[in-house]
């Protein structure tokens, strides 16, 4: 299965393609997640990201387009793979119809004044990578899970984040009725718990089988 989640940022999308993947067997293809690796290891292409992420724009889309390419031809994602945060513009959806084609997107949709509270409240483990919101950690300082240390994302500040908000609605927001267009949307309400959402996409996923 050839999937894409598509939402804006604080949708929960990261969370649920890893829940997803892991439960189909298949890869979680973050551009995002990506993207941080290249930042952390401070290589050129990270350098050069780093101050579009940190700004709330958008990396540019060639460069986005060359990693995924690579990623998707690799022997593990020969079955299939789970596409978070690609693609994200126009450009990068007809880049995408030359080497991949989708089966499903699944749209996780969540208000905006839920998104604000989600990202500026969180937390991520700097080794083992988990998210978390600071009101579900109480006085911890640490990972729950590896006892890593946790960090803000620089990209998680308030300003940023409305910033996010606005260039998701101008450029990825009309991807979405490309999709619809194409019949392969499925929309996903995202405000519920997580074992519900992933629930509900995992029966429209039996579907699309
Ligand atoms: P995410 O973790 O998906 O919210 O991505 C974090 C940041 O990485 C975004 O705000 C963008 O700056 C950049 N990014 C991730 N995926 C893409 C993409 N497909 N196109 C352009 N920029 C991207």
């Amino acid at each position: 299965m050839k999937l894409m989640f598509v939402g804006p940022p604080g949708a929960g999308k990261g969370t649920q393609a890893a829940r997803i993947a892991t439960r189909y067997g298949i890869p979680h293809i973050s551009t995002g997640d990506m993207l941080r690796e290249e930042v952390k290891n401070e290589t050129p292409l990270g350098k050069e990201a780093k101050k579009y992420m940190d700004a709330g724009g958008y990396v540019p889309d060639e460069v986005i387009i060359a990693m995924v390419k690579e990623r998707v031809s690799r022997p593990d994602a020969g079955k299939g793979f789970i596409l978070d945060g690609f693609p994200r513009t126009d450009v990068q959806a007809q880049a995408l119809e030359e080497f991949a084609s989708l089966d499903a997107v699944l749209n996780i949709v969540v208000p905006d004044d839920k998104l604000i509270h989600r990202i500026c409240g969180r937390r991520v483990c700097r080794d083992c990578g988990a998210t978390y919101h600071e009101s579900m950690l109480e006085d911890q300082k640490t990972c729950p899970k590896c006892k890593g240390s946790l960090y803000i994302r620089d990209d998680d500040k308030e300003e940023t984040v409305k910033k996010r908000l606005s260039v998701y609605k101008e450029k990825t927001q009309p991807l979405i009725d490309y999709y619809a267009g194409k019949g392969i949307l499925h929309d996903i309400v995202g405000s519920g718990g997580i074992d519900d959402i992933t629930e509900a996409i995992a029966a429209v996923l039996d579907e699309v089988k």
